[in-house]
């Protein structure tokens, strides 16, 4: 991109050195070219005008009509002044509102002409008024160059009230559109843009900005997406081929006594197919000599833990270090728990530590002494692990569970533990439907579990609202007289954290009234409690002395209770519906028939509606993301933090442009197939659009690697 569009923005017509500080800070704009590539979110359609009788309550966004002023009134005093106008259009009459820049609005209207009046309608009683409209004369339409469809731009509450709204920023962006249209180079070399019948960008951007119809409008979207995802998959695939292509990566040739002593004589059971099968893959990939980068993605309950296990154990047959890294402190534990119980008795008992936040001073102290001298073979822990003064003696495999909680960054994090990168296996249960894999986890291979261990039966799901909670008591009891545990979960949001406690208290003295000692035991954890608490909560509920576990989603990820078979969700709508599924797969874990129940209020918003039942339709973790991507679209399920993506997109989506994704990438593989660097003269412009997305995170890989 020529240097012209790199000037600050504060040189722009308009700007200024006030206003630069705030869209530098609060919409991240520095430059002319990050403005130009602030793109309206959304676009107002003013192509219609409608009649005032025809509005009613349907209308929900805001609607233009074109009448005549019939007359002007004040009302109030001070703060509380209103200006109102009375306006007609031969069907109807309504009323304009201004609360606000009173007298300036007052000297720009005259009764008796027609204006052209654009807002949102409020209704009281069947009729209604408009707050604050957008309001011109009609004859002075003429002059605009396009009024038919307008952007919409993203602003803050900050920039609104320091004047820069939605239309002060398009009135930027005319400004910038007459210094920088000269500026505007494409980025598409044109065999690309005439294969795949794309504008040039110079026309995207100014239809992106000014539509000159819905078409163009369409045509100029699918572009810039384009563009995007195209952008991406080329920095992801050649960060890719880039390692598989470099020989770096530890080789685990032995199968030694430490995984065959397991597999043989510990196993507690058989490996599913598909679990042998990860296995293998894992095994074939740490023998090339190239550094492993592999998502196990698996539905909850089916067995990541023990392919995690026994590609740890085949890690030290080969005299490396392992370690598991674990999204929450109680999953930390009991991850050690678990890993520890099964490895009593071989060659890696006592080799096993977990380290967490809250690990005391001087426990840790001896557990990074063990470490350092590789008496450890396998550490497990949080966050924690990530510190610099965790030095492993020679680390060569690292799982991290719970992908989705982790971002790219702490994956390279992790690379930097051993003087070459340790093989990576991350795991996930929350299934990530194709394109959106393609895109977050491009460069890793894929491994998938589809297969659930035997003698599982499918979890019931109900939902039932909180009128009928006396039966929903009745059925915990019976469940509890089969001696069987319940657990009764309450979300916890961030936002309303206050409330949230209070209603985890509530609940919880409710139930301790219904279910009385001594017949029955409850227990509590939530997150403010300190860990050794909860240890002890979790740990009396996983030893069956209390039946009923009261908590927040802290034991979303992990919990493994075999003799839990009832998962009571209360305010269920208030879930999304992954975490909903991965509370459920709490449950069903023991051969009993395990139950979930959602409780609701009765008031249920379309969307919480469609998940609760798509909840009870299905058990289906990949159906159920699916859907889950088209209710709330990609941003929300994997925040870009969260999701480890390392850029934001500008104007693509990863739930409703799969096809776009799929075609980016086709197009990238084929070109990077015969031009892998990108170093061929008709490909400069590709590689200068690959580097826009290469960004902080991927350099330290890049680093590792060369
Ligand atoms: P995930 O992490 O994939 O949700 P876990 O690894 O926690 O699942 O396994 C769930 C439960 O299934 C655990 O109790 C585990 O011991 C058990 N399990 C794992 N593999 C098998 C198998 N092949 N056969 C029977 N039970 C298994
Ligand atoms: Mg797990």
């Amino acid at each position: 991109m020529a240097d012209f569009l790199q000037n600050d923005i504060k040189f722009l017509t308009g700007v200024g050195e006030r206003r630069a500080a705030l869209l530098n800070k609060e919409l991240g704009i520095f430059t002319l070219y990050d403005l130009l590539y602030h793109f309206p979110f959304r676009y107002m359609d003013r192509t219609r005008v409608y009649r005032i009788a025809d509005i009613n309550e349907q209308f929900t966004t805001h609607v233009q009509i074109r009448a005549r002023i019939k007359g002007f009134s004040h009302q109030g005093e001070r703060a509380k002044k209103r200006f109102i106008v009375t306006v007609s259009d031969g069907s109807g009459v309504t009323e304009l509102l201004w609360f606000k820049g009173i007298k300036w609005i007052e000297k720009r209207l005259e009764i008796g002409r027609e204006y052209l009046i654009f807002g949102k309608p409020t209704f009281f009683k069947g009729e209604f008024n408009m707050v604050h409209p957008e309001i011109e004369l009609t004859e002075k339409l003429a002059q605009r160059p396009n009024f038919g469809i307008q952007g919409v731009y993203s602003t803050t509450e900050k920039l609104n009230s320091s004047g820069l709204t939605s239309k002060e920023i398009y009135n930027l962006v005319c400004n910038l559109w007459q210094h920088a249209s000269a500026h505007i180079h494409e980025t598409l070399p044109d065999y690309i843009r005439n294969a795949n019948g794309l504008m040039p960008l110079k026309e995207a951007l100014y239809n992106i900005h000014f539509p000159q119809s819905p078409q163009l409008l369409a045509q100029a979207q699918y572009r810039l997406k384009f563009e995007e995802l195209f952008g991406i998959q080329l920095s992801i695939l050649s960060r890719r081929s880039k390692r598989t292509t470099m020989a770096d990566g530890f080789v685990f040739k032995r199968v030694g006594e430490n995984f065959n002593d397991f597999y043989n004589n510990r196993l507690p059971f058989q490996l599913t197919g598909a679990q042998k099968r990860v296995i293998k893959e894992i095994r074939s990939d740490t023998v090339t000599g190239h550094q492993m980068n592999r998502l196990l993605q698996g539905d909850v309950g089916s067995g990541k833990t023990l392919v995690a296990l026994m590609t740890m154990l085949l890690a030290v047959d080969n005299g490396y270090q392992s370690c598991l890294m674990a999204p929450t402190e109680l999953l930390a534990r009991q991850h050690y728990n678990s890993i520890t119980s099964m490895l009593v008795g071989t060659p890696c008992e006592g080799k096993v530590d977990v380290l967490t936040g809250s690990t005391k001073t001087k426990e840790r102290r001896g557990i990074l002494e063990r470490l350092a001298a590789g008496e450890t073979k396998i550490l497990i822990g949080t966050h924690a692990l990530l510190e610099d003064r965790v030095q492993f003696s020679n680390l060569g495999f690292v799982v991290i569970d719970e992908q989705h909680r982790f971002g790219v960054e702490q994956r390279a994090r992790m690379w930097t533990k051993n003087s070459q990168p340790p093989h990576i296996l991350v795991m996930t249960a929350t299934p990530i439907p194709r394109t959106l894999a393609m895109t977050l986890y491009g460069d890793l291979e894929v491994s998938v579990i589809d297969e659930l261990p035997p003698n599982r039966k499918p979890i019931t799901t109900r939902h039932m609202y909180d009128s009928q909670r006396l039966r929903l008591f009745s059925f915990m009891k019976s469940e509890i007289a089969k001696g069987r545990q319940v657990y009764v979960v309450y979300p916890l949001i961030k936002e309303s954290e206050k409330m949230d406690y209070k209603d985890l208290y509530d609940g919880f003295e409710s139930i301790c009234r219904d279910f009385p000692l001594p017949e029955y035991r409850i227990g509590v954890v939530h997150g403010k409690m300190s860990s050794e608490d909860k240890n002890v909560a979790m740990d009396e509920f996983k030893r069956g002395v209390t039946n009923i576990l009261v908590a927040t989603s802290v034991i979303e990820v992990g919990v493994d209770v075999p003799n839990a078979s009832v998962m009571v969700i209360e305010s269920a709508e208030r879930f999304g519906l992954s975490q909903l599924h991965q509370l459920r797969g709490r449950v069903g874990r023991g051969a009993a028939q395990s139950y979930c129940i959602l409780m609701s209020g009765e008031k249920l918003s379309h969307e919480a509606r469609a998940r609760l039942d798509a909840m009870v339709e299905t058990n289906d973790g990949f159906q159920l993301s699916e859907l889950d991507l088209k209710l709330r679209g990609a941003g929300d399920i994997f925040g870009t933090r969260q999701s480890g993506m390392a850029f934001d997109l500008k104007i693509a989506s990863l739930g409703k442009d799969g096809q776009i994704i799929e075609l980016a990438r086709r197009t990238a593989e084929k070109i990077l197939d015969q031009d892998p660097t990108l170093s061929t003269p008709n490909n400069t412009l590709l590689a200068e659009l690959r580097n826009r997305y290469v960004n902080h995170d991927n350099t330290i890989e890049y680093e590792m690697i060369s």
